[in-house]
């Protein structure tokens, strides 16, 4: 298998001429749905534009700008301690199947939102042929698996400001990053630091985000819609399909994007953020396992009911419906849903007691669960914007 990863890394590199002379394929760290990623030594560091390393801070700048010349027994230790902090950067190869628009656009969305630290910008980017690859800074980071089940309430705070603070900078760009996910963050706990990746499927927000476009187009249709049989499903629909942007990742997307909302707005994000916190604090991930939209529909309807998806449905100009008997009518409590999923569903258990008063007393858990709520809102336009989550009691003194 080792062998397999090393020739492949190295046929990589020896495809293209331009890698090879400025990097050193380590070996392969991702493998996503539209790429692959090489972790690699930029042989070159010192020749080109460096603003990029996200390790040198502003102060760091000034002061080397300021160094006094040094002596030649200075230098080469400076040259040494540069050998041994080799600058280590990610290749991503974008799969040849992805269309140029789309990798244009990942490029140039890298580009813009280069001025963030929670982002990880676009160092350069070369092309061979129908080769397209990006590369950004190596982001040293955790498997969100390894660790989101032991991670401390208190370090979630940081895990969550970071990712809120990369998506605020994207939002003011008036930007959605449309694939929130762990996989797509990557969190080095030790630094209390993390970066968004994989601009891959984001796209600049529709103007008149506020006044949803499709609820306009779906006036007609929710007339329509309004006069079909309730209580099950339509029999020879001959309504038009809806044809909106889907992309994301299953068991993140928020429900405007499952219903197939023509005009989304950053807000999906943040509902992606929702089911991360929720993995937190019911201890599974992923959390929603949906195998498609419909299924992930239920999943949602399952935790917030059939009149409040209802009426988030109709907001869309769309109609929800179902007649499955685990959809309830009344709205589950996340703190239930939390204790459930940790325990089991053991009621009588001494940690059902225990978790039931600390999530009742406990000023972090109460906090939490109030922003969770906030993320996790059907009606996007009463859901948390990223801005406004840096300011929740929850982060705001982090
Ligand atoms: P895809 O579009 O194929 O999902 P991503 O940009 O998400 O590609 O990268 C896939 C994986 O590669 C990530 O989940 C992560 O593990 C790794 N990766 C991507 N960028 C970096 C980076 N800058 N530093 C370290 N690892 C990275
Ligand atoms: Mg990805």
């Amino acid at each position: 298998m080792e062998a397999q990863l090393a020739e492949d890394a190295e046929n990589f590199s020896r495809s293209l001429n331009s890698v090879a002379e400025r990097f050193r394929i380590i070996g392969k760290i991702g493998e996503g749905t539209f790429s692959t990623v090489y972790k690699a030594e930029d042989l070159h560091y010192h020749l080109f534009d460096n603003s990029w390393d996200l390790d040198r801070t502003p102060a760091k700048r000034r002061a080397e700008s300021n160094a006094e010349p040094q002596t030649a027994k200075k230098l080469k230790k400076s040259q040494e301690g540069n050998e041994r902090r080799r600058k280590l950067v990610a290749i991503k190869r974008i799969y040849v199947t992805s269309s140029p628009q789309r990798i244009l656009n990942e490029l140039v969305l890298l580009h813009t939102l280069s001025q963030c630290k929670a982002i990880a910008p676009l160092i350069t980017a070369f092309r061979d042929q129908d080769q397209v690859v990006a590369v950004l800074p190596y982001c040293k980071h955790s498997d969100f698996r390894s660790f989101y089940r032991e991670l401390h309430i208190s370090e979630w705070k940081y895990y969550l400001k970071s990712i809120f603070t990369a998506l605020e900078h994207v939002h003011e760009n008036g930007i959605l990053h449309r694939d929130v996910k762990p996989t797509n963050f990557l969190y080095d706990i030790s630094k209390r630091r993390g970066v968004l990746v994989d601009f891959g499927l984001a796209e600049c927000e529709a103007l008149e985000s506020e006044h949803c476009a499709c609820r306009k187009h779906g006036d007609s249709l929710r007339q329509f819609v309004d006069r079909q049989p309730t209580g099950g499903y339509l029999k020879n629909d001959n309504r038009p399909g809806r044809r909106a942007n889907r992309a994301g990742t299953r068991g993140f997307r928020a429900p405007e994007v499952l219903l197939k909302c023509l005009n989304q707005t950053t807000k999906i994000d943040t509902w992606s953020v929702g089911v991360i916190m929720l993995s937190f604090l019911a201890k599974r991930f992923p959390f929603f396992n949906s195998a498609d939209d419909i299924d992930a529909m239920i999943e949602i309807a399952t935790i917030f009911g059939k009149p409040k998806m209802a009426a988030g449905a109709k907001l869309h100009g769309a109609t929800f419906d179902s007649t499955i008997p685990t959809i309830p009518d009344v709205p589950f409590q996340f703190e239930d849903i939390a204790v459930w999923a940790i325990t089991g569903g053991a009621e009588d258990s001494d940690l059902t007691a225990s978790l039931r008063q600390t999530y009742t007393t406990d000023e972090n858990y109460t906090q939490a669960f109030d922003l969770l709520r906030c993320c996790l809102e059907i009606d996007f336009r009463k859901r948390i914007s990223a801005a406004e989550a840096l300011e929740h009691p929850f982060l705001v003194d982090v």
